[in-house]
């Protein structure tokens, strides 16, 4: 049996930040994956050129049932200390929105950085590598895979969700983390498109490919300011990816797409106008004429609504509600909402506190964070608060 010191499984944003720091204090690090190339969702990411981070990383923008847990690991490997990284590496990189960050060339140079920094470190990673089992050995561990049987003093899950079951993603992690009695919490597919529920279908299904700015708001109140867009399968856009990692099946789901007031404005702006033309230059024309239909709007010149009329049209546009049939689940999600439960790992570390030596890194642990670097944020944190100790 071969030994190493810390045996990380899953090549991934988080594990190949970890081996690479375990490997740099001078560990002797195994890096073991079943697919056929290294970090598959990193090379997908941000349409090919990786959103790595973000300018303004805060513990507000993770999702966690034990909100405090993500503060220590981002504040003790923050943004700046990846962008000063990937400085080093003289990858060129520019921010797109809301301080989202992209490479300017491809997300390879991401993946080409970690593996750089992981052969610098002396890391081994292999890949095609099939875990049959995990055990107890010692005080570590034995990790048996399709051809060979491996021990290690530290074991780091680094496995990831179950998004993308097609590039790799399996339940991994969590059966291991059950294994060893650890809790772990119901997942659900995150940012993620919403399909439509067969009544709206004829009415929305016409819309694909009209995009608009709203605030999305889900029945827990959170919102968000993003961009909606209409497709053949049914909502998308940041929006609705970000909304969707707050919305619960059954709840309703509204937008804001015109601001509190505007309507008022055209009134008094545009008294002779018709609502179909006022609001044709407010809107897509072809969302308009959806709603007028959809919502069953009379049109006429604004001058000749009563108050009450107009109040009802505000509503419709301010808090335009729908419920989502579902989502496109994992095939299609960013991400895996639960995994294994914060409350069983050390914060600082990551290790399980029931289970010495036993690690979580990444998206594998109930946190996810929002549309736009966080994700990368969180596996570059966690894997480097581990890479620390194991
Ligand atoms: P992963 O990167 O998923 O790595 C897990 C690794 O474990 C994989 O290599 C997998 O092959 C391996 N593995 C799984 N099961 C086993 C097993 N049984 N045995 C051995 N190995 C196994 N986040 C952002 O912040 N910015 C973005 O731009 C962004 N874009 C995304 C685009 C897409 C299409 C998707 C799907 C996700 C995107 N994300 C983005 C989310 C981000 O990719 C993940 O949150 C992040 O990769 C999680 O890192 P991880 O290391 O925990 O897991």
């Amino acid at each position: 049996m071969q030994a190493w010191d810390v045996i990380v499984i899953g090549a991934g944003a988080a594990g190949l930040m970890c081996a690479a720091e375990a490997g740099k204090r001078g560990r002797r690090v195994l890096v073991l994956d079943h697919g056929k190339r290294i970090g598959r969702k990193i090379l997908m990411s941000g349409g090919g050129r990786c959103n790595f981070t973000n300018y303004q990383v805060e513990p507000k923008a993770f999702l966690c049932a034990n909100p405090h847990f993500v503060k220590s690991a981002l504040a003790r490997y923050t943004q700046w200390d990846f962008i000063a990284l990937v400085d080093k590496h003289r990858i060129a990189f520019h921010e797109k929105t809301l301080g989202q960050l992209f490479c300017d060339d491809s997300a390879q140079n991401i993946v080409d950085m970690l593996v750089k920094e992981c052969e610098q470190a002396g890391v081994s990673i292999r890949l095609r590598a099939e875990i049959m089992e995990v055990d107890r050995l010692g005080e570590g561990f034995m990790v048996a895979t399709h051809g060979e049987a491996y021990s290690c003093h530290s074991l780091v899950v680094a496995t990831g969700g179950l998004s993308m079951p097609k590039i790799g993603a399996s339940p991994f992690g969590y059966r291991l983390a059950e294994q060893f009695g650890l809790r772990v919490l119901p997942t659900r597919a995150g940012l993620v498109p919403f399909t439509l529920q067969p009544e709206d279908k004829a009415s929305l299904e016409p819309l694909a490919g009209v995009s608009l700015p709203v605030v999305a708001e889900s029945e827990d109140g959170t919102r968000f300011a993003e961009n909606l867009l209409f497709t053949h399968r049914g909502l998308s856009g940041p929006a609705v990816l970000q909304i969707s990692s707050y919305w619960q099946p059954g709840e309703r789901v509204c937008f804001e797409l015109l601001p509190a007031g505007r309507l008022a404005e055209g009134v008094a702006d545009s008294p002779n106008q018709e609502l179909k033309t006022w609001l044709g230059r407010q809107l897509p024309k072809r969302l308009v004429e959806a709603l007028l239909t959809r919502e069953g709007l009379v049109n006429k010149p604004l001058k000749q609504y009563t108050p009450r009329e107009l109040a009802a049209i505000e509503e419709r546009l301010t808090a335009w509600s729908l419920k989502p049939g579902g989502t496109e689940g994992y095939r299609t999600a960013e991400v895996t909402l639960g995994g294994v439960d914060t409350h069983e790992l050390s914060s600082k570390t990551m290790m399980a506190t029931k289970v010495p030596n036993l690690y979580f890194v990444g998206e594998v642990m109930d946190v996810t964070g929002w549309l736009g670097g966080y994700n990368f944020q969180w596996a570059w944190s966690s894997g480097w608060c581990a890479g620390q100790v194991v």
